[in-house]
């Protein structure tokens, strides 16, 4: 991996500054190389070591086919063990009552896959690979933002140790905090959903048959997403007070809980990694873009998981971005306002909807009232007969 390694305080330069290189500013880095742009990435943490005796990360990602193709296109999807790679070939969402079920086939869609699920960390040692065998990122690692000035000419990003760098155009993938956003000025409008993400991985008795499976029930949504073999990865977002509750059980007690919940579909479980929580929440900005600025990624958007499209829309972000530079005019300034309005634009309406559809199902779900409940079981079962809505639906998840 390049470091950064410049005397303190010497200002740098470079044409596009990416503050925070998890999986959306790593990609990003990455997606510029092909318009000669010097990109600089800076990120605080060493990248995790790969797990011991072939242990499973707990953190996994529902991947689009859409974002497999880009990530493919960037060297990266090559480097992943293809026998660590799971393909979705059918979504089951039931609700809360017996005959409520919705299923989505790859087979019924013509399509190979749905998704693919991936280890969170497996996807983050690869884009780190690429980008230490590329020439043209300067990685500077570990290093954190902790200041930004922003003046007609360029952008200053002030280093914790003292140094700074000076560059066109700053990236804000700095995630859901993100103190690019917060340096910017520009107003997030946050909503905590008192919920938490608790996930855990399991063996399972019988096979999923790359089935990834969702109950929408009283006390949260539990998804199950398929792992290469007998096994998959537990996301059940809850309140707090059942985080708790999960979070203490030993592992036979909560591989025993979520069989049940799960209604036995893959049979008996045990846990193979300790369960952990992520506090969720809903998250707005009211802008993209500020003069010489862009946010990507979760500083730009924070979605409920129910539909595994946060990471998603962060690398559509990343995509889009790296084609509305690439596109820009010889010798045009990568900070030029009107070209991070093109961006802007094209970016809004994909997060909107997401943010959108995925809290009015987490609220329809959440909610009590009986009157709701019978309107969401009803919606399923109506969609579930309307494959022409259906497909749609399927044709924007794996953009
Ligand atoms: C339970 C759960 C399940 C999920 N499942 C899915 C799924 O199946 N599919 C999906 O698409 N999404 C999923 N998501 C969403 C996904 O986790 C996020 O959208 C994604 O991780 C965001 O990536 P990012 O690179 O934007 O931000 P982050 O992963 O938060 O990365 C931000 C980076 O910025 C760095 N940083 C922070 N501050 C600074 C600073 N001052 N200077 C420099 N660097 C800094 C951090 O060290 C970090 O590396 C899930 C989320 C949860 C909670």
């Amino acid at each position: 991996m390049n470091t950064a390694n410049k005397p303190d305080n010497m200002p740098d330069h470079c044409d596009v500054a990416i503050v925070g290189g998890g999986l959306v500013g790593a990609s990003l880095a990455l997606a510029l190389q092909p318009s000669a742009l010097q990109v600089a990435l800076i990120e605080p943490q060493a990248p995790a070591a790969a797990p011991v005796d072939g242990a499973w990360d707990s953190r996994v990602y529902a991947i689009s086919p859409g974002n497999a193709a880009f990530l493919q296109d960037l060297g990266v999807w090559s480097r992943l063990d293809p026998q660590r790679v799971q393909r979705v070939e059918t979504m089951a969402i039931a609700g809360d009552r017996r005959d409520s079920r919705l299923q989505f086939s790859a087979y019924d869609a013509g399509l190979p896959e749905l998704a693919y699920i991936v280890e969170s960390g497996a996807m983050q040692r690869a884009m780190l690979e690429v980008i230490a065998d590329s020439n043209g990122i300067r990685m500077i690692c570990p290093a954190q933002a902790a200041g930004l000035a922003i003046s007609e000419q360029s952008a200053q990003i002030t280093l914790a140790d003292g140094a700074s760098l000076d560059a066109q155009l700053v990236v804000g993938t700095d995630g859901r905090d993100s103190l690019v956003r917060r340096e910017a000025g520009i107003d997030a409008a946050i909503s905590e959903y008192r919920q938490s993400g608790v996930v855990a991985n399991f063996n399972t008795e019988k096979p999923h048959h790359g089935t990834a499976s969702q109950w929408f029930r009283d006390d949260g949504i539990l998804a199950l997403l398929p792992l290469p073999g007998n096994r998959v990865s537990m996301v059940w977002s809850t309140n707090e007070e059942h985080t708790q509750t999960l979070l203490a059980l030993s592992a036979e007690s909560l591989a025993e809980h979520v069989a049940e919940a799960s209604k036995g579909a893959v049979g008996q479980l045990q846990r193979i990694t300790p369960a952990a929580a992520f506090p969720l929440r809903l998250a707005h900005v009211a802008r993209l873009i500020a003069p010489r600025l862009a946010l990507a990624g979760d500083a730009a958007h924070n979605v409920h998981p129910l539909a595994g499209q946060g990471v998603n829309l962060g690398f559509r972000d990343a995509r889009v971005l790296a084609e509305v530079l690439a596109c820009r005019a010889p010798r045009q300034d990568c900070g030029d306002l009107t070209l991070l309005r093109r961006y802007e634009r094209a970016r809004r309406e994909d997060i909107a909807s997401i943010a959108i559809s995925t809290d009015a199902l987490q609220k329809l779900f959440g909610s009590k009232s009986v009157l709701l409940s019978g309107v969401r079981n009803f919606g399923l079962g109506a969609l579930n007969q309307l494959p022409v809505l259906k497909n749609l639906l399927i044709r924007h998840a794996v953009a």
